[in-house]
């Protein structure tokens, strides 16, 4: 009755073979918000999965993308109101022009404009640009899930203060800044993510088997049995979703 398995953060399109990673979602009871990189791809599977309870299905606009297809801004206003679930998207400063960052944030500042006020759920890039992407979010009305973060202390509590949500996934715990990030997270603004298939031991094939991993580490710095910390992360997914 009560099923722990979750992903906040996955790129489901990316596997050749999409149907098993669907069914086996299926079959996990797993509660998936599948993102998209580009509005094109997102258009793709408009109304195909509406009929699975655990997978759905998010519109994006990768940041690193956006500039080559900055043409497609234009479909994601137009498929906007065809989903509550928005990403990947976001902002990603790493080997960036002062150019294309500005860029980036043309778009993503349109991209929350367009969702503001309209019940979104976001799932949010921020590498090296988290000051850009708070001051953003500022007047963003909607639920906010940083994704993959690994940006300051400080971010994290403007962050909480504002009610956003935090995905993590099983390669953060095996740095040092990603544990320390993770120990600076209160446990009701977490959530877990694989972002599959760029995280270890996902290329090939997705499994869920990395939330067992993050359950037991967290359990560990908290002292607190496995079963409470889960209980609690799968009520601030449903927290998320209603
Ligand atoms: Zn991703």
């Amino acid at each position: 009755m009560f099923d722990y398995k979750m992903d906040a953060h996955m790129h489901f399109d990316l596997y050749n073979d999409r149907q098993a990673v669907i069914d086996y979602i299926t079959a996990q009871k797993s509660y998936t918000i599948a993102v998209t990189n580009l509005p094109d791809i997102y258009k793709r599977y408009i109304g195909k999965y509406d009929n699975n309870p655990y997978l759905r299905i998010a519109l994006g606009f990768h940041p690193e993308l956006c500039t080559k297809y900055a043409n497609q801004l234009s479909l994601f206003k137009a498929l906007c109101d065809t989903t509550r679930y928005i990403g990947e998207i976001g902002l990603d400063y790493s080997n960036t022009s002062d150019h294309d960052k500005q860029f980036q944030k043309r778009i993503f500042d349109s991209i929350l404009n367009y969702c503001t006020g309209n019940n979104k759920i976001l799932s949010i890039h921020s590498r090296k640009a988290e000051t850009d992407i708070l001051s953003s979010l500022k007047d963003f009305e909607g639920k906010v899930i940083l994704h993959w973060y690994t940006g300051s202390l400080s971010n994290i509590d403007i962050s909480i203060d504002r009610g956003y949500y935090f995905s993590i996934n099983h390669q953060m715990i095996k740095s040092k800044t990603g544990k320390k990030i993770i120990a600076q997270i209160p446990v009701n603004r977490i959530l877990l993510e694989s972002d599959a298939p760029f995280t270890a031991g996902m290329q090939e094939k997705y499994s869920t088997n990395f939330t067992d991993y993050i359950y037991t580490y967290i359990s560990s710095i908290y002292n607190q049995d496995t079963d409470t910390v889960k209980k609690r992360i799968k009520a601030n997914f449903m927290e998320i979703l209603t």
